[in-house]
């Protein structure tokens, strides 16, 4: 198969103003910003005071700075500077050694990139990283365990009069929630916006948001499947034992007994949970949303109500329907006998380095070493390693192979998902002579 051609001199363009623009720095992906660029050929590019983004949110900022990257080479190999050819040459001779190569990252590029990504895998008989994180995988457990009742974002806003932020904290992880969906906006079954509605917070840990609750009710920490397990209890009729109850959630049984009436008088509610504010713990994730799945299928029986997680920012959620899509599967999928099967024994590429069963990786548009162990990485030194990137990180400064690409909604479009399953088309706000990860990648399936 013909390679692309693509471009190759680093220089980038700047343009003015933009309206609906993607920001993909929290799991809100809100997608109605307008950003103000100042062409001042005078000023570094990369300087993020030169971008005004609106509406302001600081998460919004600290993201869209990450993404102005530096100038430099569009390839090195081996900290040297060469042209994409000669890049993808050496990809080809790394792949060609490889039993069995790992791809992995993923969650931060657009949808067509993860196509081909898949594509890659099957070609070179690979191991692929299927989803966002451990704990995004373990989540996806429990809705294939627990079944989900759910709904778009879109219906939160337009319908919820009761909304449930079960161990979560939108005012400081996802900061225009509230604004956006799940809170202040008038909808047509709630058209006095925040009047119309009651917030309850469950959990053991006060916030920000606790601050903002109409309803609080505080349990013993760790105790969210006690708590929740008496919650179904009072929903099935089941007589309570008080002492029980109070020892094991540090909650009396007529406070969940008043929290279960509130919640059956709701038209219409939706449950938040963030998996992710204790993400050492992905198990207790995986118990967690699988007990409260189940408590939300059981408020059905008497009134309307939807589960929704509260996921991190990028395109986590595009990358598992795009491998839902193209194998059928989910989850981590090892390509090595020709058809997808699910690796049910590890949960990170981690694992899979550290049990020394790839030999060969590529990580797209992430920085995994920022966060391993130092055993671990010296571990990843054993093994050529191939990263895409908008930026020197700590993966890509160790890289065998490292393509510089142009950033995801900065400087490339595409299509990404909201974590409710909404599709929105990304334009980048700027131009840029680098490829996009969807080109590079496209350009080493046909290596195969
Ligand atoms: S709330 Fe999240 S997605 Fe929305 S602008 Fe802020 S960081 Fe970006």
């Amino acid at each position: 198969m013909a390679e692309p051609t693509i471009e190759t001199p680093p220089t980038v363009a700047l343009t003015d103003h933009h309206s609906d623009v993607v920001c993909m720095g929290c799991g809100c992906l809100c997608d109605d910003l307008s950003t103000q660029q100042r062409s001042d050929s005078s000023s570094d590019s990369a300087d993020p005071g030169m971008l005004t983004i609106l509406p302001a949110c600081s998460l919004a900022h600290e993201w869209f700075a990450g993404l102005m990257a530096e100038d430099g080479p569009a390839c090195l190999v081996r900290g040297r500077p060469v042209s994409i050819e000669e890049g993808t040459a050496a990809v080809r001779a790394i792949l060609a050694t490889a039993k069995r190569p790992l791809i992995a990252g993923l969650s931060n590029t657009s949808v067509e990139a993860q196509r081909e990504a898949v594509h890659l895998a099957e070609r070179w008989r690979g191991v692929l990283m299927g989803h966002a994180s451990p704990v995004a995988a373990r989540v996806h457990r429990a809705a294939q365990a627990a079944g989900l009742v759910t709904s778009t974002l879109g219906e939160v806003r337009q319908r919820a009069d009761v909304v449930v932020l079960w161990n979560a904290d939108p005012v400081v992880t996802h900061p225009r929630h509230f604004e956006r969906y799940s809170l202040h906006p008038k909808g047509r079954f709630v058209p006095r916006g925040r009047k119309d509605r009651q917030l309850i917070w469950i959990g053991s840990t006060p916030c920000a948001s606790s601050e903002l609750a109409d309803i609080k009710v505080i349990f013993a920490p760790g105790r969210d499947v006690e708590a929740l397990s008496v919650l179904q209890g009072i929903l099935n009729g089941v007589e309570l034992d008080e002492k029980m109850v109070l020892r094991q959630t540090g909650v009396s049984p007529d406070v969940w007994r008043d929290l279960s009436t509130t919640l059956r008088q709701a038209r219409y509610g939706a449950v938040f949970y963030d998996p992710n504010l204790s993400p050492e713990s992905a198990i207790h994730a995986e118990h967690d949303a699988r007990a409260l799945m189940q408590w939300v299928t059981l408020l059905n029986e008497t009134t309307s109500f939807v589960f929704h997680a509260l996921t991190e920012g990028g395109n986590g959620s595009g990358l598992e329907q795009v491998v839902a899509w193209t194998t059928g599967r989910s989850g981590i999928l090892d390509f090595g006998s020709g058809v997808p099967t699910v690796l049910t024994d590890v949960d990170s590429a981690q694992d899979l380095i550290s049990r020394r069963s790839v030999d060969a990786a590529l990580f797209v548009s992430s920085d995994p070493l920022r966060e391993w162990e130092p055993a671990e990485w010296r571990r990843l030194g054993f093994i050529p390693t191939v990263v895409l990137s908008n930026s020197s990180t700590a993966t890509s400064s160790s890289a065998t192979v490292w393509f510089r690409t142009a950033p995801l909604s900065y400087a490339a479009g595409g299509t990404v998902f909201r974590s409710d399953g909404v599709a929105l088309r990304v334009r980048p706000i700027t131009s840029s002579a680098l490829p996009s990860d969807e080109e590079i990648l496209r350009r080493l399936v046909c290596l195969a």
